[in-house]
């Protein structure tokens, strides 16, 4: 069984005005086209930081409104101090009652000044930088594109305003040659046509036909424009850029069908995070194959580089006896250190957890468990196992987790927890715990005379080579119905 989803990819055409024919009459018309286009890249950028700036004013408004009215300041005042102003619990309430009336009086004051004068009318915000826009640019910008900068700006904005206020970002600044967006679409019309002669253009606005020109096309643009134009593909925002060099492009936005698989919830990934190596894969209903992820000998390098260049720096900035500059820098080289090693951790991260995305998309498994976190790595006496001790300091499993986690969502796969409790001293095979059956951290041999499986090869001399200590646990993982919530204890 298959589900329809959609993914969006975006697909660069060179394009070139359209020659009318071979009359003089045609060459003037393609020299005009090619003026207005001029035109509207030397004003496109401006109009879109007009709107953007618009697009803050229209938030602060209401607050300019506040600050101007003495009234309100008053009330503001009056609250705060409300035990020291010896205000009763009624006069509170009545001061809350006239802030609460004001409050909808300025909301309503913003929306009538957005919308010119008038008392009603829907999407105020954007029709108000679309007013400001169109007054000063309507002469170079067609309306249609400025209609379509104006949707897309004013969707940036919205979600750009939560990343600005916690200061990851800042307002976009727009420059000469941004994309020229237009409607691929219009009321279900495409755009995007075949010429008699086969060749293929955009109806731009102004009666402007863009020619695409696919060149060798090595990424197969044909195609996917003639599927587009038979309708099995969809088309969403495009736009045609101008490059530095001159060259102009369509990016004609493509939305392709994607199959999505029903993976098999029954198969289990039991993902282990193990002392001999990082991560390491089993699924529930395979006595044969697992895949370790990563390696702990790089990470130990890579982090006793690390230590030695921190000790380093943290020697010669106790020695540093001027203070002042020299002391600032070296301290600022520290902390670029610490960054580079969050950095590093995180994106070894990204890397493992991709990995058992792929692992559980490869092997059609629909479900992921791991062990819980609370108390892994501890014995029973609440001690950290010696072998846990240098990488639960140094490595993020929690992290770790939460990726696979929201990469697993993102594929359809479901993540559950499991109690971590004898998962490393337990046969896979036939459940028998036993300690010391974990000889090392790498080999594990089943103790119950019985097991077969759980003890590997059998050597010349009797004894047995054992199996893999963390492919066991792994397994044990994927079999394990202890299913527990991630982080109750
Ligand atoms: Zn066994």
């Amino acid at each position: 069984m298959a589900n329809t989803e959609f993914t969006c990819i975006t697909r660069k055409i060179e394009v070139h005005l359209h020659r009318h024919g071979d009359s003089d009459e045609a060459a003037l018309r393609l020299k005009n086209e090619y003026h207005f286009w001029d035109e509207i890249n030397d004003n496109l950028y401006k109009a879109a930081n007009r709107i953007i700036s618009h697009c803050f004013f229209n938030d602060t408004y209401e607050y300019r409104l506040k600050l101007h009215s003495p009234r309100f300041q008053e009330i503001e005042k009056l609250l705060k101090n409300a035990k020291r102003n010896k205000l009763t619990d009624e006069e509170i309430k009545e001061l809350k009652a006239e802030r609460k009336l004001l409050f909808s009086d300025f909301k309503k004051q913003r929306y009538t000044f957005l919308r010119g004068g008038i008392e009603d009318g829907a999407n105020p915000e954007q029709n108000s930088t679309y007013r400001v826009v169109s007054n000063e640019f309507i002469d170079t910008i067609p309306s249609e594109v400025l209609t379509n900068l104006n949707q897309n700006i004013s969707s940036t904005y919205k979600n750009y305003t939560i990343d600005v206020e916690r200061g990851l970002r800042t307002i976009p600044n727009y420059k000469r040659g941004m994309p020229v967006p237009f409607s691929i679409k219009k009321h279900g019309v495409l755009a995007l046509r075949k010429r008699e002669d086969g060749s293929i253009y955009v109806a731009f606005p102004k009666g402007l036909e863009w020619d695409l020109s696919f060149g060798r096309d090595r990424s197969n643009n044909r195609e996917i424009v003639e599927r587009v134009l038979s309708g099995t593909y969809d088309v969403g925002n495009s736009s045609i850029q101008e490059a530095k060099n001159g060259k102009r492009f369509l990016l004609l936005v493509v939305k392709i069908p994607k199959e999505v698989k029903i993976l098999d919830t029954s198969r289990v990934v039991g993902v282990d995070l193990g002392v001999a190596v990082p991560l390491y894969a089993a699924i529930s209903d395979n006595e044969y194959g697992g895949m370790s992820i990563g390696s702990y000998d790089q990470f130990i390098k890579v982090r006793m580089r690390m230590n030695a260049q921190k000790r380093e720096m943290q020697h010669n900035l106790r020695h540093t006896t001027n203070g002042g500059h020299g002391r600032k820098q070296k301290l600022h080289a520290l902390e670029r250190l610490e960054g580079k090693e969050r950095n590093w951790v995180h994106l070894q991260n990204h890397i493992f957890s991709k990995s058992i995305i792929e692992y559980a998309l490869q092997n059609n498994a629909g479900a992921i468990q791991m062990e819980r976190l609370t108390g892994f790595g501890h014995d029973k006496n609440n001690e950290v196992d010696e072998g846990y001790k240098f990488i639960l300091r140094y490595w993020s499993f929690f992290e770790l987790q939460t990726m696979i986690e929201y990469k697993a969502k993102a594929a359809g796969i479901e993540v559950r927890y499991i109690d971590p409790y004898h998962t490393s001293q337990t046969c896979s095979f036939c459940g028998h715990y036993e300690k010391g059956q974990r000889l090392n951290q790498s080999k594990f041999v089943c103790k119950n005379p019985d097991c077969v499986k759980g003890k590997g090869k059998q050597r010349s001399d009797g004894s047995f080579e054992g199996i893999n200590a963390d492919w066991n646990a792994a397994r044990n993982i994927a079999l394990s119905t202890k299913i527990v919530d991630r982080k109750k204890k």
